[in-house]
């Protein structure tokens, strides 16, 4: 590139960044980019892709949609999710069905891939927006996704 081609390029890009940050300038009145943080915990909406931690959804009646299939637990790559199940008979069916009496969840662990919520295929457990996870004893890190004296859903199969 020649001398002024050089010169030439050097005006064009940094007009180009200004051009950026002048945009963002005069449209910061529409929607602030920086967050107050924590001043503005009360507010606070993450956007929603955002992967904060596993959680389990349960209805208004305590039910969930996790079979204990294992699926989630046999995606994950390092072992995070433990699903400790058993065999029990379903009341409408009288059949033997699986069930599961723990879903652990060892967050200190997840690195928010997201394998096991995509494995899952009836969508028992999604990412959560919490992000404020600092604790002093890393035993508080290991939780158990169903809540007590929750069960599956009825219709839900695995
Ligand atoms: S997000 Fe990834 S690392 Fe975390 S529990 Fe799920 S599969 Fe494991
Ligand atoms: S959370 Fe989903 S993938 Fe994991 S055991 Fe339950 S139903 Fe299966």
């Amino acid at each position: 590139m020649s001398y002024f081609g050089e010169i030439y390029h050097g005006i064009k890009t940094l007009l180009t960044g200004m051009g950026v940050t002048g945009r963002y300038f005069l449209t910061s009145g529409k929607g602030a980019i920086t967050q107050q943080y924590p001043d503005n915990r009360d507010t606070l909406q993450m956007f929603d892709r955002f992967r904060g931690e596993v959680v389990m959804l349960h209805d208004e009646n305590n039910e969930h949609s996790c079979t204990g299939c294992q699926k989630c637990e046999l995606a994950c790559p390092n072992g995070s999710i433990e699903i400790i199940w058993d065999r029990g008979v379903d009341a409408e069916t009288g059949k033997k069905k699986k069930f599961i009496e723990k879903h652990i969840y060892h967050y200190g662990m997840c690195t928010q891939c997201g394998l096991c919520v995509d494995a899952c295929p009836s969508n028992a457990i999604v990412w959560a927006q919490n992000f404020e996870n600092s604790v002093y004893d890393r035993a508080e890190l290991t939780r158990v996704l169903n809540k007590p004296g929750s069960k599956v859903r009825a219709g839900v199969e695995e």
